[in-house]
């Protein structure tokens, strides 16, 4: 990458693919392809097999109790618009208070500042402290009895923040409230079992877990799945239609329109194969390592302030250096063939909370290396002193 080995630090943006996605997808569309469900051919029986079994892979992955509590979206945002537009036509009425916090992504804020808006509801943000940790002192004064759901990101794309989630949710259900986790940085890092959670919905992206683009996850608990209207319409999530009325297909197929990304499914299957193989907990342990290294090598680096201290981290360093915009660290470290993000990471509030601009933001996968890091830690010392 422009002259120099590629140094990928962006996978809190997306993941790199390994082979046997790219080859699972290339044999489907190469020997197996054919649209899935209502057939009578084997090569369309074997292509809906295919399909499900991704949804059974998920089903272990996350330890759901019914394979039918599976949803296949077309990612994080796609999922956390579902479940606005369902979980809002279904339940919110006017006075009612839906809860986020204050670092979550913009996907995790617009589609309930609408439900809100149109049910005439009230949206409440958790507050952070100075760390990027959620202050749960006054806990008890903003999820409350009105509270409706409680919509909430397991690990922060632009800090690394870990939260608490196991106490949210009980605090929540407490109240009454369901809760929606927004696991798309949780999900590639942390073991997840949604029973032991216990929380109501829980949702992520295929191609931030080494899978393609295209794909989502909801997970739900089947009885409020099967109380929520459909959110798109058409073929698939029907059981019959007639000009007078159309009754709804059976779970999860209400809520999965159209024909959907078959391939995309399906190499997400290969995915779930490749990360159990290696094992989450071992991902988890090197990227542990990983963020620490690169936390006590970058704070060597005079001016450089890390955004988002809090004491329970995953892999996510966002930073900047004095005097230098975000931007142009960004531009010239790419020069040295590293590719990191920059700017406010879809977390505008975020970044107007620690009034900054944006950040610079590495973020680490278990195939990054001590080695990437220390290229890192040089490129910024030299454009520091051409720059700083
Ligand atoms: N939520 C969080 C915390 C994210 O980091 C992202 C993407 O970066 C999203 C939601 C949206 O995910 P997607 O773009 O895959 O829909």
């Amino acid at each position: 990458m422009n002259g120099k080995d590629l140094v990928f630090l962006d996978n809190a943006a997306s993941t790199q693919k390994p082979k046997s996605v790219l080859e699972r997808i290339n044999n489907f569309y190469s020997s197996q392809y054919a649209n899935i469900h209502r057939s009578a051919y084997t090569l369309a029986e074997n292509a809906t097999q295919e399909y499900e079994n991704t949804r059974k892979k998920v089903q272990n992955f996350i330890n759901a109790n019914d394979v039918n509590e599976i949803i296949f979206t077309k990612g994080t945002t796609d999922s956390l618009n579902l479940l606005s537009y369902s979980l809002g036509k279904y339940m919110i009425k006017e006075g009612d208070e839906i809860v986020i916090s204050a670092m979550e992504h913009h996907a995790n804020i617009v589609p309930w500042q609408i439900i809100c808006e149109d049910k005439k509801a009230k949206l409440k943000v958790i507050p952070i402290n100075s760390n990027g940790e959620l202050i749960l002192d006054n806990i008890n004064e903003i999820i409350t009895e009105k509270t409706k759901i409680v919509s909430i990101v397991h690990i922060s794309n632009s800090l690394g923040t870990i939260n608490p989630i196991k106490e949210i949710i009980e605090l929540a259900h407490s109240q009454g409230a369901y809760v929606i986790i927004d696991a798309a940085q949780s999900i590639q890092h942390k073991k997840i079992d949604v029973q032991e959670l216990d929380c109501d919905f829980f949702v992520f992206s295929a191609h931030k877990l080494y899978g393609p683009t295209g794909v989502g996850v909801i997970y739900g608990k089947k009885e409020l799945l099967e109380k929520m209207p459909p959110y798109q319409t058409g073929g698939e999530m029907i059981a019959k239609v007639t000009f007078e009325k159309t009754t709804f297909n059976v779970l999860p197929y209400k809520f999965e329109a159209g024909t959907p990304n078959i391939a995309g499914v399906i190499g997400f299957g290969a995915a779930i194969d490749y990360i159990s193989k290696i094992g989450i907990d071992v991902i988890d342990k090197v990227e542990s390592e990983l963020l620490d290294y690169a936390h006590q090598k970058l704070t060597q680096i005079e001016g450089l302030r890390v955004i988002g201290t809090a004491k329970n981290k995953a892999s996510v360093l966002s930073f900047l250096i004095d005097g230098i915009h975000p931007t142009d660290l960004g531009t010239m470290a790419n020069a040295y063939g590293i590719a990191m993000r920059v700017g406010h990471h879809c977390t505008q509030p975020l970044m107007d909370f620690f009034e900054i601009p944006g950040t610079c933001r590495a973020s680490f996968a278990f195939y990054n290396t001590k080695e990437e890091i220390d290229i890192l830690f040089d490129a910024l010392n030299r454009i520091k002193k051409l720059l700083g």
